[in-house]
């Protein structure tokens, strides 16, 4: 099968077709429409084979992956998604793998609105880059900088459980059928909080997605609206099996420093609280207040009102 086959049965017609897109694959370029008063927001991420995905994960996963990851771009800056491009790099053709991963990819853009406009085919090792184009009303979107002392911090969802997934792929841990698989479906289809950033616009003084780890990416936060913060390690949302399979210092280290969770992290200041209750619970997604900005530039970790250091799972992919 050549090139232009594989693209046009597999990713012509690919997710959500839109009326704004003036001109799909087949050219050189392709044209969009953006709307009115509306900034473009652009993200890119890959996945290499090896690095950030074992050899035998399942293609349908990997679609979905591949463009979740990018969806929690857009989430963490408020972005309604729009547009795609798909680089990807396959060492041979495998139709069976192939039509798995554009069924996966499909699935998750047609769920959340977004075309695949365009792309790039070629042989080598496998890795997959998806650019995802999102629209935010003009000076609406959510930022990594703006978070100011006294603001409320708080986390979508629950944490640690894709690392903990990670982990038992890898075959460093191993619990009963039913936890492994629950661990394991976490790590390989993470939810994108689409909806949930944009409810997040007009309420929240910063935001950025929890891909690396809670401790790693609150940093960024920090470093770029230039505070510091204290976190209650009690209050960090953990799935209940989570608090089943492995001891809470376990939990509490995947949920500090593993890594893929895709959920959000965002600042709000004390007078948007009500609000962001109701806002959240209109997107249905849980939800939990896990520590407040502080001056300076330091984290602090609290634990029954002492300092605390967490098992460290550095989230580093399969490193090397
Ligand atoms: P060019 O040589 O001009 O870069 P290509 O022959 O690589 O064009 O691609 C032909 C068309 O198919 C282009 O519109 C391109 O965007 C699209 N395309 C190529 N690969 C993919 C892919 N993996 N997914 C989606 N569209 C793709
Ligand atoms: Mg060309």
């Amino acid at each position: 099968m050549k090139e232009f086959k594989v693209i046009d049965r597999f990713f012509v017609n690919c997710g959500q077709p839109r009326r704004d897109v003036e001109l799909s694959i087949g050219d050189d370029c392709a044209l969009v429409n953006p709307a009115a008063h509306k900034s473009i927001a652009i993200s890119c991420d890959t996945l290499v084979e090896n690095i950030h995905f074992f050899p035998d994960m399942p293609a349908r996963a990997l679609g979905y992956k591949s463009l979740a990851v990018n969806l929690s771009d857009l989430a963490s800056m408020g972005a309604e998604p729009a547009w795609m491009t798909l680089a990807i790099t396959l060492p041979d053709i495998d139709e069976d793998w192939l039509s798995e991963f554009s069924s996966g990819l499909h699935q998750v853009a047609e769920y959340y609105g977004v075309a695949l406009v365009g792309g790039d085919t070629t042989r080598g090792p496998k890795s997959i880059t998806i650019t995802i184009n999102g629209q935010v009303p003009e000076g609406k979107a959510l930022t990594r900088s703006g978070a100011k002392n006294g603001d409320w911090i708080y986390v979508t969802g629950h944490l640690g459980d894709s690392a903990l997934g990670l982990d038992i792929l890898r075959g460093t841990q191993h619990f009963e059928p039913a936890l492994n698989e629950y661990f394991i479906e976490r790590h390989y289809h993470p939810t994108p909080r689409v909806l949930a950033g944009q409810a997040l616009r007009e309420l929240a003084s910063s935001a950025i997605d929890i891909s690396d780890g809670l401790v790693g990416d609150i940093g960024h936060v920090l470093k770029r609206s230039k505070v510091g913060a204290v976190i209650e390690v009690d209050t960090i949302p953990l799935s209940t099996q989570m608090r089943e399979a492995v001891p809470i210092e376990q939990a509490l280290g995947y949920a500090l420093t593993g890594g893929e969770d895709y959920e959000l992290l965002f600042t709000v200041p004390e007078f948007q609280r009500g609000a962001l209750e109701v806002a959240l619970s209109h997107a249905g997604v849980s939800f939990a207040k896990i520590g407040q900005i502080s001056t300076g530039d330091k984290l602090r970790l609290i634990k029954d009102g002492e300092p605390y250091t967490p098992m460290n799972f550095g989230f580093e992919h399969f490193k090397s």
